[in-house]
């Protein structure tokens, strides 16, 4: 998700990363090299006034000079006197603002045109007025000490081309020359003016120039005037109201106007700071180059303006972009909140929780028809998941049902097989039995027959033997007995068929009645508990048999003391009416591992007393009459006998 939402953000913010930047130098360069452009177009418009100013100084000379030549004033002053013909050119002189003026006769004349075109030009009819470069004697020759204000001491500048010299003493100088027609007087009328330190004339350019304030606030605008390299007049600052007079042009500057002859339009080095410059290269009467006119503004706060409109540029590019990325963000929001809220639900379902769904229900768009595709799909899957789960639980029900139902099959299965391998045992026991009791029974009858003889036949002699006889009838009919008894254990059937009810809270009384010099043998205490109850169809005397094995047991068990609990109560078992009579007694009771044991034939644990029959026929009886006898231990300790036997019929019949 979050590499999605990245890759996304790239893809969006690319563009403005990439292309903004690209755009804006592509823009800012642009605009720069206009805005350049601009600077220099207004540099040499500046430089065209200074020129033209230059220019209208010159005419204006030339005219004004004319003017005097021609005048009426100077025709009459010519021939007077010498001291009269000073003081009209001093005058003139101030009144022209000139630096210098005088007349020259034609001979005189002739000889200086050789030196000076202009006056060559004058001589031959013309006004003239040219720049001339005056060597420092020439100066000197005039008033006024021209050759002392046009010297001046040349200080090192940075950038110069290397100059030994240590001054500049020759003077650039607005030569004008105009031709005197008088009569009897030709020649030529000469003025001029030193353009060295002439600080009106460079302010006046600079005034001129610089009137506006963008280029010209605060000295920013400069004008200057060179004498070959150096600067012989302007207004640039060394320091504060030092003019930087004496220092000069860079050497490529130098190269460029005086050497090629160029216009120079271009940012230069002056003095100690870059300016928007301009210079015009200045001939003289020769048409040498020897000199330059200069106008220039500092570049510097240009510079700053290009670089603090950079700095907005970029400002607002970074803040744009820093907008960008929140607003994006924020915008992709509402796409990814649903994504997310998919990945949630799935990561909910993954759990385990079916349950869960997207739940767009504003979203429209192609994602929120994708949730809701989703949460169509997972009602699908939670119902199929329900019926899976419902068919799981029925076939569990259905495996358990069976289970216990095969259980129960596999009880009764093994219960059948016990029941058939005991009666397989007790029938073939049973026919044994049969066998050897018929076998006893013979030789007991011969016994007892003969000992009935002997008696007969001895008659009163017999008296000495009646211990012995009497011993002999005994164990013959304990003989019997046992016979007797292994008979009916054995055939059982042929002494049941007992089809009358009995109640038997009486048979139970007569029983303790019967084992009465047992129970005196020891100190054994009989309680008894006899409820009303109803009858029950069982032989009475089997009945006893069954009780008085049991009690004769539990005293034999219990030994000299203990008590006997007897209860006789009504228990219905599996909804059927009936009886039970529980015999407990305080005897040791029997090992657990022994409990279905005991009602095993000729199981017993009176080694040469007991014959571990009693409890199995006691079994075989109650079975016939339809009834359960059960051995358990009792929860106080000694052993619980349980007789159950169904209920006759609906009568009852209550204690007597
Ligand atoms: P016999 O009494 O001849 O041994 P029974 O079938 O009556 O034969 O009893 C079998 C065995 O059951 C006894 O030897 C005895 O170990 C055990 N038994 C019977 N009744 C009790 C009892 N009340 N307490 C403890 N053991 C008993």
């Amino acid at each position: 998700m979050t590499t999605v939402r990245l890759r996304l953000l790239v893809l969006a913010l690319a563009p403005l990363v990439l292309l903004m930047p690209l755009l804006l130098l592509l823009g800012m360069t642009r605009w720069t090299s206009d805005y350049d452009k601009v600077l220099i177009a207004n540099v040499e418009s500046d430089l065209r006034i200074a020129e033209q100013y230059l220019a209208r100084i010159m005419t204006a000379t030339g005219d004004e000079l004319k003017g005097v030549a021609e005048s009426a004033e100077f025709a009459q002053v010519l021939g007077e006197d010498r001291n009269a013909e000073t003081a009209f050119f001093r005058r003139k002189r101030d009144e022209l603002a000139l630096d210098f003026l005088y007349y020259l006769p034609e001979e005189n004349a002739i000889e200086d045109a050789a030196r000076w075109p202009v006056i060559a030009t004058a001589l031959n009819g013309r006004s003239d007025t040219q720049i001339d470069i005056f060597a420092a004697g020439d100066l000197a020759r005039f008033p006024g000490d021209l050759a002392g204000r046009a010297r001046i001491d040349l200080i090192d500048t940075e950038a110069a081309v290397p100059s030994a010299r240590m001054a500049e003493d020759r003077g650039m100088v607005v030569h004008a020359a105009s031709p005197v027609h008088l009569a009897g007087q030709e020649g030529v009328l000469v003025g001029g003016i030193l353009l060295n330190r002439n600080l009106d004339f460079i302010d006046t350019i600079n005034a001129l120039v610089y009137l506006n304030a963008v280029t010209g606030g605060d000295r920013q605008g400069t004008a200057t005037l060179f004498l070959d390299d150096v600067r012989v007049s302007t207004n640039v600052r060394l320091f504060e109201d030092v003019r930087a007079l004496g220092t000069r042009v860079s050497a490529v500057v130098r190269g460029a106007v005086l050497g090629d002859g160029k216009t120079w339009l271009d940012r230069a080095f002056v003095v100690n700071d870059w300016y928007i410059s301009g210079y015009l290269p200045l001939t003289d009467s020769y048409g040498e180059r020897v000199g330059m006119l200069y106008v220039g503004f500092l570049e510097a706060p240009f510079t700053a303006a290009k670089r603090s409109a950079y700095l907005w540029m970029m400002a607002a590019f970074a803040a744009v972009l820093a907008l960008s990325g929140p607003v994006f963000l924020w915008l992709a929001k509402g796409i990814f909140a649903p994504l997310e809220r998919m990945t949630q639900t799935m990561r909910r379902v993954g759990q385990g929780d079916l349950s869960a769904r997207n739940a767009l229900t504003g979203a429209r768009d192609e994602i929120g028809q994708v949730a809701a595709h989703l949460d169509d799909l997972l009602d699908q899957v939670q119902d199929r998941d329900r019926r899976l789960r419902a068919w799981a639980d029925e076939l569990n029900q259905r495996v358990e049902e069976r289970t216990a139902e095969l259980r129960e099959a596999n009880e009764k299965l093994e219960s059948t097989y016990r029941q058939l391998v005991m009666s397989e045992k007790l029938a073939s026991i049973g026919e044994i039995t049969a066998g050897v009791a018929h076998e006893i029974n013979n030789p007991v009858a011969v016994i007892q027959g003969n000992v009935d003889v002997i008696r007969e036949t001895l008659g009163a002699d017999a008296a000495p033997l009646q211990t012995e006889l009497n011993l002999i009838d005994q164990q013959v009919t304990r003989i019997s007995a046992i016979v007797g008894k292994l008979l009916k254990f054995a055939r059982p059937s042929e002494f049941s068929g007992y089809d009358e009810t009995v109640a038997l809270a009486p048979v139970v009384s007569d029983c303790l009645v019967l084992v009465e010099h047992v129970l005196a043998k020891g100190d054994i205490q009989v309680d008894t508990h006899i409820e009303p109850v109803p009858a029950v169809r069982i032989d009475p005397g089997e009945m006893q048999q069954v009780v008085i094995n049991l009690i004769v047991n539990a005293v034999q068990a219990m030994g000299d003391a203990g008590r006997l609990d007897l209860t006789l109560r009504p228990e219905g078992r599996e909804g059927r009416e009936g009886v039970c009579l529980s015999l407990r007694d305080t005897g040791p009771g029997i090992p657990t591992d022994k409990l279905d044991t005991v009602f095993d034939p000729f199981f017993t644990t009176k080694l040469g007393e007991g014959t571990g029959l009693g409890l199995s026929i006691s079994q075989s009886l109650i079975q016939r009459a339809g009834g359960i006898i059960t051995a358990r231990n009792a929860d106080g300790g000694g052993a619980e006998f349980r007789i159950w036997l169904p209920a006759a019929d609906q009568a009852r019949f209550t204690a007597q």
